[in-house]
């Protein structure tokens, strides 16, 4: 049950939830309590059905990730109370279809958003300066739901406002942002979940956890798969999608083959992007630079080698 039921109590449900209180334009302490349900349920089904069982325990991690989810929730939040000062300044606020059904109003703001998000996420894995502040995030050895909003928050806030400004220039309502926010907050829980749940075919074209571990493994150019956040479709077209159902993760296999000592602190990551060692080597790689490091072949694999990227060992 919570192997089939996960996701769309989460994905449905709650973000219906979400979608009926803000189109009701009830008092946001409602999504608060929504999210916190979101939150407690993707611990919960972690236990209950978990990928790796290693990947629940703690490795000194806990609390700096609970700091990363405080800060850059909190930013999310903060950023959709600033909407309506926005409003006042932005040029075209009649474009906005109003009269659409609430509901086809969201989902094309996550439609929307989810295209700026994944192009940035892209550009993040391919520009050094990007790739210093969203290295903080591919830090991370074990899989799990709070991982989502492990990152830098100067990254978060460029992946947002890619998303969003689009959105705000033709007159965002914040309603419509307050249900989006809670949809981009349950897609990272469900994205990097250690729970081991199942959506059929529909993995093939919502960014969920099975996708999203290809982007989290550590060799160079490897990684560089499946940026989608709420679907894949931008990957197909970018030619980005990896898929092998054969494929199984375990820690050594995640993070950043360049960089296994990546700070660990929370003060250590805020700062490292900025320092000398925070970014990358800028050589080019080639396969032969990942002999030693690589997995062993696999018949099975859809890996591209010729994906293997300019931007060296930091990817
Ligand atoms: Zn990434």
């Amino acid at each position: 049950m919570a192997r089939y039921g996960y996701v769309p109590f989460m994905l449905i449900g709650l973000n219906g939830a979400g979608i009926a209180v803000a189109a009701a334009s009830a008092p946001k302490y409602w999504l608060l309590a929504i999210l916190a349900v979101a939150i407690a349920t993707a611990f919960l089904v972690e236990r209950i059905i978990p990928y790796d069982p290693e990947w629940n325990h703690d490795r000194a991690d806990g609390t700096r990730d609970r700091i990363h989810v405080a800060v850059n929730e909190t930013l999310i939040l903060a950023s959709v109370a600033a909407i309506p000062l926005l409003a006042a300044i932005v040029p075209a606020p009649q474009l906005w279809p109003h009269n659409w059904p609430f509901l086809t109003q969201v989902l094309s703001a996550i439609l929307v958003a989810d295209f700026g998000i994944t192009v940035v996420h892209l550009a993040s894995h391919k520009i050094g300066v990007l790739w210093r502040f969203h290295a903080v995030h591919h830090s991370i050895t074990r899989f799990y739901g709070l991982n989502g909003l492990m990152k830098h928050p100067l990254h978060q806030t460029v992946e947002m406002a890619a998303g969003v400004a689009p959105l705000i220039l033709v007159g965002l309502p914040v309603d419509v942002a307050s249900a989006l926010a809670l949809a981009v907050a349950i897609q990272l829980l469900l994205q990097h979940s250690n729970a081991d749940y199942r959506i059929g075919p529909a993995k093939y074209v919502l960014a969920l956890n099975e996708g999203h571990r290809f982007h989290h493994l550590k060799w160079a150019g490897i990684g560089d798969v499946n940026f989608g956040l709420f679907t894949l479709v931008w990957d197909h077209l970018m030619r980005t999608f990896s898929y092998d159902p054969a494929r199984r993760f375990d820690s050594t296999q995640l993070g950043m083959a360049a960089k296994p000592d990546y700070p660990n602190g929370y003060l250590r990551q805020m700062i490292h992007p900025f320092t000398r060692s925070g970014g990358c080597t800028l050589k080019p790689t080639t396969a032969a630079n990942h002999t030693t490091d690589l997995p062993a072949p696999d018949p099975a694999s859809k890996y591209r080698s010729d994906r293997l990227s300019s931007f060296g060992d930091d990817q």
